[in-house]
């Protein structure tokens, strides 16, 4: 979107296609996945944005194959489209570490599906309890195990825990929400470990106060329906759960093997595509690929595969374009400025890491607040958000908990 809208008023022409109709901010996925917001208010039409950009072009399809030689793009097996210039940026998905069967157990969080998933195993988690005689079996319901304790992990945990201690109060006969054992692994030696030590330890502070422990330094060896094994000092433990969330690995879409296969680019360990300084593939001049699907280094070090990087990438790669456009073809060297990292632990609670300046708490909640509604795409968007969590805010309420999707109800 960044690259495509940097092209504005450019004498060219721009086709942005993408398999689905609309862009989705997924920093706001975990609210979706626990009853806060609603999908449509994390996400806005590609062709909405671009209404008044008219050089540029949607096309909905899912691109299936590339052909360089050529500079063709196939899309949905039957159409090809010509380009001087392509940008990919189709992202990353889920890793499970060569597992691909715990999926179905511990589903993740990238897709709007995912979220409604999520929603819909914790919304009915809590009904099933309800209904549960067995009170060892009314454990195993009210025990939510979120693998991967970045800050996707620890926004999932903390908002669950938000859920069953704050809106599900009252709300049941049977069980006591706020009986339920929230629990987030890691295999690493502490939770957020990009975050200085310091920021950790408040995360872990503020995620007690939410009910949700934290237990790290942890080898998952299998998931199933019954719960998660893990190894502990080289012991296997079991935790017994019925709803297992996964955010714990990340893998480049299987575009970057399809760049592989096509133009022999090399790959980083995680599939993601390594390019030249100016983004774009050594030998492929015309095409640049960036987002989460790029391994870039900038000033020696690798850039994370976070939204301002994407952003940043998207306009120099654009640029690039322009600039090749005007004659002028020396590459440039593409430069990350890092903004910060942010994560929220629930209401009034997170984290933030501004470099020099290291905020939590309150503060730190407020900051993230603000970015956030800042970047959120669309205009409607931004205030029904804000009006919800304002809302949500002194009710502690969650408006969107519905459980919808497929085997809804047992
Ligand atoms: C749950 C979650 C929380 C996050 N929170 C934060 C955060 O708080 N802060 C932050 O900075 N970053 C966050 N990120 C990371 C951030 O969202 C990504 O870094 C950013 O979206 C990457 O942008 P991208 O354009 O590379 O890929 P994406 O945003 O993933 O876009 C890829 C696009 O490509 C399309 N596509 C894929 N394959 C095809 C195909 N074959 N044909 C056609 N279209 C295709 C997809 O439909 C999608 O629209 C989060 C990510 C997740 C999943």
């Amino acid at each position: 979107m960044y690259a495509a809208r940097r092209f504005s008023g450019a004498p060219v022409k721009v086709t942005v296609i993408d398999r689905r109709n609309f862009h989705l901010f997924q920093p706001l996925l975990y609210q979706v996945a626990t009853g806060g917001l609603s999908p449509g208010d994390i996400a806005a039409p590609i062709r909405t944005t671009l209404r008044r950009q008219k050089n540029a072009e949607v096309l909905l399809g899912t691109v299936t194959d590339l052909k360089p030689d050529a500079k063709l793009v196939v899309v949905d097996n039957t159409r090809e489209i010509a380009y001087d210039s392509l940008i990919v940026a189709t992202g990353a998905t889920h890793s499970y570490f060569g597992r691909p069967e715990w999926e179905k157990f511990a589903p993740g969080l990238k897709t709007l599906e995912d979220a409604t998933e999520i929603r819909r195993r914790l919304l009915f988690a809590f009904e099933a309890a309800e209904r549960e005689a067995s009170p060892e079996l009314r454990r195993e319901w009210l025990t939510f195990v979120i693998v991967g304790g970045g800050p996707t992990g620890v926004e999932l945990a903390g908002a669950i825990g938000e859920v069953a201690n704050q809106t599900l109060r009252d709300e049941f006969r049977h069980i006591n929400p706020e009986e339920s054992r929230i629990i987030l692994l890691d295999a690493s030696p502490r939770i957020l470990s990009t975050y200085p030590e310091e920021l950790s330890a408040q995360a872990v502070n503020q995620l007690i106060g939410l009910n949700v422990r934290t237990r790290t330094g942890l080898r998952v060896t299998n998931i199933d329906e019954r719960g998660v094994t893990y190894l502990n000092n080289g012991d296997e433990e079991h935790i017994a759960a019925r709803s297992v969330f996964w955010a714990a690995g990340v893998q480049a879409s299987p575009m970057g093997k399809l760049l592989y296969d096509r133009t022999g680019a090399k790959l980083d360990r995680a599939g993601r595509v390594v390019v030249q300084p100016n983004l774009s593939i050594e030998g492929f001049p015309e095409i640049f690929v960036i987002g989460d699907l790029a391994a870039v280094v900038s000033e020696g070090k690798p850039v994370p595969g976070v939204a301002p990087a994407a952003m940043q990438m998207g306009r120099f790669a654009a640029d690039e374009i322009r600039r090749r456009v005007q004659g002028q073809a020396e590459p440039g060297t593409f430069r990350y400025m890092d903004k910060g990292s942010l994560a929220v632990i629930g209401r009034a609670h997170a984290v933030a890491d501004f470099g020099s300046v290291r905020l939590s708490g309150l503060i730190a909640w407020l900051a993230w607040l603000f970015i956030h509604l800042m970047y959120l795409v669309g205009f409607q968007n931004r205030i029904l958000v804000f009006v919800q969590w304002a809302f949500h805010y002194f009710t502690f309420s969650r408006g969107a908990r519905i459980i919808v999707g497929p085997g809804a109800l047992p």
